[in-house]
């Protein structure tokens, strides 16, 4: 086979072995074992340029010659240099003529320097670093094929450094993501923690002074306690996502009567929706259809559920909860005829403090945490929760509950998280 194949074959493996390299060191270490051998040189390098951009800096060598590492070559009196500020490769074949090079390096390492080929390691017009060969063996000239070689090999650096930079960034924003959630966590904590107190204050004494003020104060005392309850329903729900995500939260199964949880939401959102001009409707295929489940964490999901379709739905519209049992499990769907979901949305809307519309602009209470309570209530069960939303059309929000703990436990390995 002729040299030429066979080097551009070495070239071709060398691509295909970086895309198994995951770590940098590694990848590098593979490109300048190619540049020596293709190239027939004594030894090869990889430099990056220091943050004060007047000096380079080896990060690999081979052969592997540490006392390099710490050496700072200044670019502008250096052979690597020159071809870093020109973006372009620079070929010293009689480095006595070279008054540029720098004898740093070979001062350092104890090997002189006859010969050099220094290539940009470009990535956008950017010079990433230097590849650089030196001394090619027997005392031979390196050539224009020399120099494709090292091109080669310095645009699949440019790649592998690129990558372990990507891979850097992507990793300090997972951590500051994780911190920031941390963040959000604790807040929920102690916010929820902290209003309890003064809230349950507020809410003791305004219920005493309603007794005793009598009909003359009723009404603003009643507005009074009607607000506070509303603020308990929003630590109630900081507080349940607190304890869910804290692995704080528990099951306690009974057996409950599915009827008895939708008619009990539906109770509680009767005011409101006959405020609204909203119909309330459902329908329940099997009157006595019982599930295994924890009465308060199921009824808060079906709660929040119907408590959106009434806040998202306008006059004359309707909120319509259907109940029946398939093999194991019992199907609730809530469908409203209300405002929908955009569909950029719909992925969204489960996760905690989510808004479709801006906190500031939007007519509605809340805080962004009722589905998201919701959705891990069921999910603690084992169950499953979903929405089907078209704008301007309504939505339908299904949950899927097993009837018993053996069918959750069953559940478990059928549902991927
Ligand atoms: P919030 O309590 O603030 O409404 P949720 O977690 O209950 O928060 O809901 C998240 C968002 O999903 C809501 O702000 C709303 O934009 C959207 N949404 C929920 N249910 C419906 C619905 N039935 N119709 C239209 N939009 C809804």
């Amino acid at each position: 086979m002729n040299t030429q194949i066979k080097r551009m074959q070495r070239l071709l493996e060398v691509g295909r072995t970086l895309n198994t390299i995951t770590e940098l060191r590694d990848a590098l270490l593979l490109i300048l074992d190619a540049a020596s051998e293709l190239t027939d040189s004594f030894g090869a390098s990889i430099l990056d340029p220091e943050p004060d951009g007047e000096s380079l800096r080896f990060l690999v060598n081979t052969p592997d010659l540490q006392m390099l590492q710490t050496l700072l070559i200044p670019i502008d009196e250096s052979i690597a240099g020159l071809a870093f500020r020109k973006k372009e490769t620079v070929v010293v074949n009689d480095i006595s003529r070279a008054p540029r090079h720098s004898k740093r390096a070979d001062e350092v390492s104890g090997f002189p320097t006859y010969s050099v080929t220094a290539c940009p390691i470009l990535f956008r017009g950017e010079v990433l670093g230097i590849l650089e060969v030196i001394n090619k063996r027997g005392a031979l000239d390196y050539t224009g094929e020399d120099v494709t070689i090292l091109e080669t090999l310095a645009a699949h650096a440019a790649i592998a450094i690129q990558n372990a930079h990507l891979q850097q960034q992507l990793e300090e924003t997972r951590e500051e993501a994780q911190r920031l959630d941390k963040m959000k966590t604790d807040f929920v904590a102690i916010t929820s923690h902290e209003l309890r107190t003064p809230l349950g204050l507020i809410l003791g004494h305004s219920t005493f002074l309603r007794e005793l003020v009598g009909q003359e104060h009723q009404e603003q005392l009643d507005s009074i306690i009607r607000s506070a309850m509303r603020l308990k329903e929003i630590i109630d729900s900081m507080t349940r996502v607190h304890n869910i995500q804290s692995g704080v939260a528990s099951v306690r199964r009974r057996t409950v009567s599915v009827r008895k949880l939708i008619l009990d939401a539906l109770a509680a959102v009767r005011k409101e929706a006959e405020a609204k001009g909203v119909t309330l409707g459902f329908d329940i295929e099997d009157s006595d259809l019982m599930i295994e489940g924890d009465a308060d964490k199921i009824g808060v999901a079906i709660l929040n559920i119907i408590q959106n379709g009434v806040a998202f739905t306008n006059q004359g519209g309707y909120v319509f909860a259907v109940a029946e049992e398939v093999p194991g499990y019992v199907k609730l769907a809530i469908k409203d005829n209300g405002i929908g979901i955009p569909t950029k949305d719909l992925n969204h809307i489960f996760e905690r403090f989510y808004q479709v519309e801006s906190h500031l602009t939007r007519k509605h209470g809340g805080m962004g945490l009722g589905l998201s309570v919701a959705k891990m209530n069921i999910e603690l069960h084992g169950g499953r929760i979903w929405v089907d939303s078209s704008e301007g059309q309504g939505s339908t929000f299904t949950i899927l509950l097993p009837l018993d703990a053996d069918q959750a436990k069953a559940a478990d390995k059928v549902f991927i998280s």
